[in-house]
């Protein structure tokens, strides 16, 4: 009897790069390209990411933008709360979505709460980190998808698929809100529903009015198709892409 071979060592971990935690500081606005800006939070910390407003069209963002998972929005406070009202907000529009895909999930914290509304949902997620696989593995979400929206690949894979698609901070961190928004209604069927959560951090909840979204967001969204559902001093924007949509 031959001896037994010694237990074949696993396949060794290719090493991750480590991504770099900024994009370039910008100068301009990503929607609407004024220079017009302004920095919301109060200290700016050299080397760190802060808020910046545009003075013409009201787009909130963070300069530089994240280019990872560090200040992920789940891991603001209050988060849980923001995620419950979400949730509700969309249960009075669209009580039984089959799929949902959240944008940006990162552990995937929002689904995870979002399914105590929605028990029939199938939640998937998405995001550029690999903490989506991870949130799989503990069964957060259905499928995860490791990557961006406007990725080529993921665009061509979930076109038209999802019933809802839920956008938590995401126009704020990502270099292009524009082409971000484009591509979460392309992944949406016609009839669904898109929800995006622009709120200022710092002013949770209480929203003066004017403030709480881009000028632009309410309007892009019209010329591609979309009804918008909610007034213009909700915490949120929720949509339907209409069935005439391109
Ligand atoms: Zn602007």
């Amino acid at each position: 009897m031959p001896a037994p071979s010694a237990p074949s060592a696993p396949p060794p971990v290719p090493p991750v790069p480590p991504m770099p935690l900024y994009g370039p500081h910008r100068e301009d606005c990503p929607w609407c390209g004024s220079r017009r800006l302004r920095a919301r939070s109060r200290r700016a910390v050299p080397g760190r990411s802060v808020l910046a407003r545009c003075r013409d069209c009201r787009h909130v963002f963070r300069n530089p933008s994240l280019t990872s998972a560090t200040e992920h929005p789940s891991g603001l406070a209050g988060a849980g709360l923001r995620h419950r009202l979400a949730a509700r907000a969309i249960l009075a529009r669209c009580p039984e979505p089959e799929s949902w895909l959240d944008v940006g999930t990162g552990d995937a914290d929002f689904p995870r709460i979002a399914r105590a509304y929605f028990p029939y949902t199938s939640f998937d997620g998405l995001d550029p980190t690999h903490r989506v696989l991870r949130a799989r593995a503990v069964e957060r979400v259905e499928e995860a998808f490791v990557g961006r929206l406007t990725d080529p690949h993921i665009a061509a894979r979930l076109r038209a698929r999802y019933d809802v698609v839920s956008l938590f901070q995401q126009l704020e961190r990502v270099p292009d809100p524009r082409a971000e928004l484009r591509a979460a209604l392309h992944v949406l069927r016609p009839g669904g529903h898109l929800l995006v959560d622009v709120a200022d951090p710092r002013r949770l909840f209480v929203l003066p009015p004017g403030t709480s979204h881009p000028a632009g967001l309410r309007a892009e969204l019209a010329a591609r198709g979309c009804t918008v559902l909610t007034g213009g001093r909700a915490p949120r924007v929720i949509a339907r892409k209409e069935a005439s949509a391109p």
